[in-house]
């Protein structure tokens, strides 16, 4: 299981390089199958609402033809922000594996809002596991190569 989750944010490190981004992310489902993959596509679509697990979110519930997940996974290259947190909730999503914290991404200069996910998922009581930190220096590189394709 551990090293799905592993190969599966190696995945979403490769995607996220891959379009130039800093963030991706991918639904799992509860048996470790890919169901969805995106990177965050805000400046392609004119979408402030196009974040990585948004998007994800909506290709996993438009492939399962329903609004619930619980039996899926998200993992992240970043810690969701409180609209793709609050999203995990209403999906129903039990178990989230992320990169960088918020913390961390505000100190590589992106703009967030300081709210940690698992202070959301705790209030929302779905009782969500949320694990952060995995490959942190290969997501902090993200940002750098991103820094530089922008530059
Ligand atoms: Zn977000």
């Amino acid at each position: 299981m551990r090293t799905t989750i592993e190969t599966m944010m190696h995945y979403a490190i490769h995607l996220a390089k891959k379009n130039q981004t800093p963030y991706a992310a991918i639904i799992l489902t509860s048996d470790y199958k890919l169901l969805a993959a995106s990177p965050n596509t805000v400046s392609e679509n004119n979408d402030v609402t196009a974040h990585a697990e948004i998007n994800a979110i909506r290709m996993a519930g438009e492939r399962l033809g329903t609004t619930d997940l619980h039996d899926c996974i998200l993992v992240t290259t970043c810690e969701p922000c409180p609209m793709c947190a609050s999203a995990v909730v209403w999906s129903g999503i039990q178990r989230v594996y992320f990169g960088l914290s918020i913390q961390q991404i505000q100190q590589k200069g992106h703009r967030q809002i300081p709210l940690n996910s698992a202070d959301i998922y705790s209030k929302s009581g779905n009782g969500i596991y949320s694990e952060g930190g995995l490959f942190d220096s290969e997501v902090l590189a993200l940002f750098d190569n991103y820094k530089k394709a922008k530059s």
